[in-house]
C-alpha cells in the first residue's frame, strides 16, 4: 500500500481485512502515530519509508516499486487513494455546484442547484459502489418523472 499518515492508518486497517501479508510504503518519513504503528506492526505490516524513485510496470502490471537508494521491492499490487476527479466537464459547464471533495452537489432527490439537472452514482457521491448508485439512479429517475408530469399537467 501507498500512502502515509492518518490515510495509510485508516487505509491499512481497511484493506488488512481483504488482504493479509501486506506492506506500507510510506515514500519517505513515516507521519503516524507510536500507537499506530504499533497497531501495524501487531497486524505484521511492514513499513518501508525509503523514497520511492519509479513503478514498474510490464503491458500495465505492476512489477517493483524502484526506490531512491537503488534498491527495489517486487510486488503484483499496490493500493493507493488517488484523487477524485470528475470524467466529464458537463456538470461544470452546466453550473452545477460541487462539494469540497469535488462531488456534484445533490439533495435526497438527486436535484442539483441547477433547475432540471439530476445527478446520481459515482460523480455525486465518495461512496462507490453499484448498489448505491443504482439506488441514486432510481430516485433521480422518479423525481425527473415526477418533475415531467407536473410540468405537463
Ligand atoms: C476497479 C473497480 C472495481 C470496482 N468493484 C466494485 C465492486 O466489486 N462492487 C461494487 O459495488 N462496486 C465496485 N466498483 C464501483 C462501481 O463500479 C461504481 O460505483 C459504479 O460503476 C458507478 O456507476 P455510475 O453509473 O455512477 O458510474 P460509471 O459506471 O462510471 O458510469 C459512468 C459512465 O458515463 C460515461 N461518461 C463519462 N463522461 C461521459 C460523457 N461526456 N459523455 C457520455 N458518457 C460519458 C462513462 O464512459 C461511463 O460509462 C468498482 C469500481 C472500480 C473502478
Amino acid at each position: 500500500m501507498l500512502a502515509n499518515g492518518e490515510t495509510a492508518f485508516e487505509m491499512a486497517r481497511l484493506i488488512d481485512h481483504w488482504s493479509s501479508g501486506m506492506t506500507l510504503f510510506t515514500n519517505g518519513p513515516m507521519n503516524m502515530e507510536k500507537a499506530q504503528v504499533e497497531k501495524l506492526q501487531a497486524k505484521n505490516i511492514r513499513i518501508i519509508e525509503t523514497p520511492i524513485r519509479a513503478l514498474e510496470h510490464q503491458a500495465g502490471y505492476l512489477q517493483k516499486v524502484h526506490f531512491e537508494d537503488g534498491s527495489h521491492h517486487a510486488l503484483k499490487a499496490l493500493f493507493a487513494r488517488v484523487p477524485f476527479a470528475q470524467s466529464s466537464a458537463i456538470p461544470k459547464d452546466l453550473g452545477c455546484a460541487f462539494t469540497e471533495m469535488g462531488h456534484i452537489q445533490v439533495n435526497d432527490f438527486k436535484k442539483t442547484n441547477v433547475p432540471g439537472i439530476f445527478a446520481a452514482g459515482d460523480n455525486t457521491t465518495p461512496m462507490r459502489a453499484v448498489a448505491a448508485a443504482v439506488a441514486a439512479g432510481t430516485m433521480a429517475g422518479a423525481m425527473i418523472n415526477h418533475e415531467l408530469i407536473v410540468e405537463d399537467f
